[in-house]
């Protein structure tokens, strides 16, 4: 799946869920915790695909998540992609193929999406504000280039970067003090997860057992077979995906919004 498909289907699946959690559960949340999240969960959506390294030096290469924050986030991708790399080489079994690159390995594992939503919680619980903020920004970054694809290619890495920055500090100084923080995790382990079940239905192959072994293989790649994946690029993925994600997020969010506008209309009444 192409990223602008990822991202779109981390803030569907966001808003879904929201509006679930609202109607089934009384669950309330207020509209800005529901645009950082639903923000956040897009941004997720797209971090698996940090493992996607291009040629730092050369300023060239990756994924388009990895060049986000320009030569910056290029260089994390290539860190990433190592550390995959080498946690492939560390776990692998007799009949795991070699492989000279690590993209779509650890961090498209559950146990990887569980740590990030662990580890995204733990961190804004010890270190508060900065952590808060410093997340945000990054993962607004995501959202931004993930879901205004062409924008963000026309404006460039700089310009996100400040468009992103001026979100993260907008929303922490609104955000109310105890509230957000396991959200924030929540949403970008789900976001994590979105982007594996996407990468599985596209095409064959992400280690999604892992790190249960089968067959002498910890890395089995599992996915739709492909007669039935959807082809990366393929129209139907790209079109039908695009409308299908809008129509939810935009039904979802309706129905999110809908009662408060209509309650307020009846108090003026
Ligand atoms: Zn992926």
């Amino acid at each position: 799946m192409m990223g602008p498909q990822h991202a779109l289907s981390g803030a569907a699946v966001w808003l879904a869920g929201s509006w679930a959690l609202e109607q089934f559960a009384d669950y309330h949340q207020s509209p800005l915790a529901l645009a950082v999240g639903t923000a956040v969960c897009a941004g997720g959506a797209l971090f698996p695909d940090l493992d996607m390294s291009g040629k730092v030096t050369k300023n060239q290469g990756g994924a388009t998540v990895a060049r986000t924050f320009g030569v910056f986030s290029l260089f994390a991708a290539e860190v990433m992609e190592k550390i995959s790399l080498g946690v492939y080489y560390a776990t692998k079994l007799s009949r795991d193929p070699r492989r000279n690159n690590g993209h779509r390995t650890l961090t498209h594992t559950l146990p990887f999406t569980v740590l990030v939503g662990w580890g995204t919680t733990a961190l804004c619980a010890a270190y508060g504000k900065w952590a808060v903020i410093t997340i945000l920004f990054f993962m607004f970054g995501l959202a931004l280039r993930g879901l205004f694809d062409e924008w963000a290619e026309r404006a460039g890495w700089v310009i996100i970067t400040l468009a992103s920055a001026g979100a993260a500090w907008f929303t922490f100084a609104n955000l109310p003090g105890g509230r957000g923080y396991p959200l924030i995790g929540t949403a970008l382990g789900v976001g994590c997860f979105v982007h594996i079940l996407g990468d599985m239905i596209t095409r064959a192959g992400v280690p999604i057992l892992w790190p249960i072994p089968i067959k002498r293989r910890m890395w089995m790649m599992i996915g739709l077979p492909n007669k039935i994946a959807l082809r990366v690029g393929s129209k139907a993925e790209v079109v039908g995906m695009r409308i299908a994600l809008t129509v939810i997020s935009a039904l979802a969010t309706l129905g999110l919004i809908a009662p408060s506008v209509l309650s307020r209309f009846d108090i003026e009444i």
